[in-house]
């Protein structure tokens, strides 16, 4: 198979263990060097970013994804997948 598979929302990928499980002893924030930032105007909600993350660091909050920075590696993947284009990565501040 080649090229990227679309989705439509959250609700298409499959289901998948979703805890931040031993990772609260280990705040991963600590590997950052650039930070995603949502703008919620752009945002519509499907949730896919949140699926995405590999360190279970998008909470949905109010029905909106928010980035908790205790966790986020800066890696970029919910940047990359956000199908509305609604995620930057930015320079970590120090
Ligand atoms: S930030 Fe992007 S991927 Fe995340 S819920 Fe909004 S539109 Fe979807
Ligand atoms: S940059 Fe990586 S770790 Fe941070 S919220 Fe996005 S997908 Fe998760």
């Amino acid at each position: 198979m080649t090229g990227k598979i679309i989705f439509g929302g959250a609700g298409d990928l499959p289901i998948s263990p979703f805890t931040k499980g031993s990772m609260v002893f280990n705040k991963t924030c600590a590997w950052r060097n650039i930070k995603p930032v949502i703008d919620i105007n752009s945002c519509s909600k499907c949730m896919i970013c949140w699926k995405f993350c590999p360190e279970t660091a998008i909470d949905i909050i109010d029905g909106r994804p928010a980035i908790d920075y205790d966790y986020c590696k800066g890696c970029g993947i919910c940047a990359a997948e956000c199908p509305g284009k609604a995620i930057k990565m930015t320079a970590e501040e120090k």
